[in-house]
């Protein structure tokens, strides 16, 4: 079934519990990308709009920091029941502006609510400690106290999971929250917006600016957001980082990734090629967490991977998110994007990379003039080339032959990004090794994907991420509060000169 928005349609901003148009005049187009149609515009906003959003968060704050953490996270409880309620209509907005598959779309929302599911536990999560008598009648405790407006800036790939790894926390925490999410995919913000307002969160509280690099530096630029959270590529990572700490914020930017799979002559073949066809072409490539280089350990472990993966390679599903076959697969998020994936293909036979399966002129029937790439598999690729060093964020696998482990271990180390990785093996001493020598922020053992549950915390090393706190668990209360820490005496002498006079009872 093709989903036919009418083109008349404008995506607004989220200010103070309502719609509101912008007025800035500044549009971006949203595509259905399966089709490669525009299905709506949206607002990009001046910094006038996010100023409105500012005021109104600002506005919004004391009331809601004042609220017990316990009536916070009630929100909280009837916001994850009302996700799960309206599920099918935040998959479906995911779905058609971004293009991943129904399954896809619905594991991102889970991921989300989960962490809206830990959120539920803020009064445990906001407790201080406690020491009696640090000195002669001195008692010490801290307290978790929530830094004001705070702001997040999200990218394409995500959007629904991505938002919900920060605003949940920030808000059981007591922060209001201005969320300004990727210009490509803006839909599911609104629905967000609308749901949080339905589970009884008060106006001002969460906002949503539509927008484009004019929004970001406005928020940057505004004295009163106090912290930013960012998702997205390296480079804006970097710029985001640097930018907002120079102007006093306190800043978590994470980047891009390269994903390194190891896999080793006695790893079960099989569970790894099933791995790596859901790691390295799951969502069209597109995730942060995605495996976009195979590092096999010995010609013969190489040779095995790769007759086992070709073939798989070459059948993938793919089509449209709604279509009524069982796709595996659907397009790029864009028509630039998917140029951008075959750039490199194209970049990477040239630099004599071996294609051994080329996705480069796969078409969809009936969706002709869809974003979308078959699956291309490289073997035979060095460091060197631009295809291993930089991110491609496509259905692209490249498999990297090595002659032991000791390299395997090196090259990973030696990559710029240091977001996720993993190890295929029946060894224990080498899995143990892995992990302690590995310089990358999430490690897998058999596991192609070690995204950290919500009660963990996500983050990688290196170009991966700028900042000192990872995203969500404890990590992210941390990063949306401020610790205060209190010393009170109350020596006998204070009282001795007083009447303690017992109040009475009316
Ligand atoms: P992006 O960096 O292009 O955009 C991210 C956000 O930054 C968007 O909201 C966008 O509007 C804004 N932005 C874009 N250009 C800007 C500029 N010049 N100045 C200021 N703001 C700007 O990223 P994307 O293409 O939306 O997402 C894909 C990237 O995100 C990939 O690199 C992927 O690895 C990364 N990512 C990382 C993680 C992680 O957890 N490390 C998770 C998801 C995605």
């Amino acid at each position: 079934m093709k989903v036919t928005l009418s083109m008349s349609k404008t995506i607004h901003h989220w200010i103070n519990g309502a719609e509101v148009a912008g007025q800035s005049g500044r549009f971006s187009d949203v595509y259905n990308p399966a089709f490669g149609e525009v299905s709506a515009r949206v607002q990009l906003a001046m910094p006038t709009e996010l100023a409105a959003a500012v005021a109104a968060a600002k506005a919004a704050f004391p009331a809601w920091a004042a609220t017990p953490p316990l009536r916070r996270a009630r929100v909280m409880f009837k916001f994850k029941e009302l996700l799960e309620k309206h599920a099918e209509e935040i998959v479906a907005a995911i779905a058609s502006e971004h293009g991943k598959v129904k399954a896809d779309a619905h594991g991102e929302l889970i991921r989300g609510l989960e962490v809206v599911e830990f959120a539920c536990g803020a009064p445990h999560l906001l407790k201080g400690e406690f020491a009696e008598n640090v000195g002669t009648a001195v008692d010490s405790y801290s307290l978790r106290q929530p830094l004001g407006v705070v702001a997040g800036i999200t990218p394409f790939n995500f959007p629904a999971m991505v938002p919900m790894w920060m605003f949940p926390l920030a808000l059981v925490a007591g922060n209001s929250f201005i969320l300004k999410p990727s210009e490509r995919d803006p839909s599911t913000a609104l629905i967000l917006a609308r749901l949080l307002k339905e589970a009884g969160l008060p106006d001002g509280v969460f906002n949503v600016v539509q927008g484009d690099k004019v929004a970001v530096d406005a928020i940057l630029d505004h004295p009163d957001i106090q912290a930013v959270s960012f998702v997205g590529s390296t480079p804006i990572a970097q710029y985001i980082y640097a930018s907002g700490t120079a102007k006093g914020k306190r800043v978590q930017a994470l980047g891009g990734a390269k994903n390194h799979m190891v896999v080793m002559p006695d790893a079960d073949l099989d569970q790894a090629v099933d791995a790596l066809m859901g790691a390295a072409y799951g969502s069209a490539g597109e995730r942060c967490m995605a495996i976009s280089v195979a590092v096999a350990v010995g010609d013969a472990t190489a040779d095995a991977l790769i007759a086992k993966l070709a073939p798989k390679v070459q059948t993938l599903k793919i089509g449209a998110w709604d279509s009524s076959a069982d796709v595996e697969m659907g397009p790029l998020v864009t028509r630039e994007h998917k140029a951008k994936v075959a750039g490199y293909i194209d970049a990477g036979v040239a630099e004599g990379a071996k294609l051994v399966v080329d996705g480069r002129h796969h078409v969809v029937a009936g969706c002709e003039s869809g974003f979308f790439l078959g699956g291309s598999l490289f073997d035979g690729v060095r460091t060197e080339m631009k295809i291993y060093q930089e991110e491609i964020f496509g259905p692209v696998l490249c498999v990297v032959r090595v002659d032991s482990y000791e390299e395997a271990i090196r090259i990973t180390n030696g990559h710029a990004y240091g977001n996720g990785t993993a190890i295929f093996t029946r060894d224990g001493d080498a899995a143990r090794d892995f992990v302690a020598r590995i310089q990358v922020g999430m490690v897998g053992v058999n596991v192609p994907i070690p995204v950290p549950m919500a009660f963990m915390s996500f983050g990688g090393w290196k170009a991966s991420l700028f900042g000192d706190h990872h995203a969500y668990g404890a990590e992210g209360i941390r990063f949306y509060t401020r610790l205060k820490t209190v010393t009170a005496r109350w020596p006998q002498s204070i009282r001795s000169g007083a009447e303690f006079v017992m109040p009475t009872m009316k």
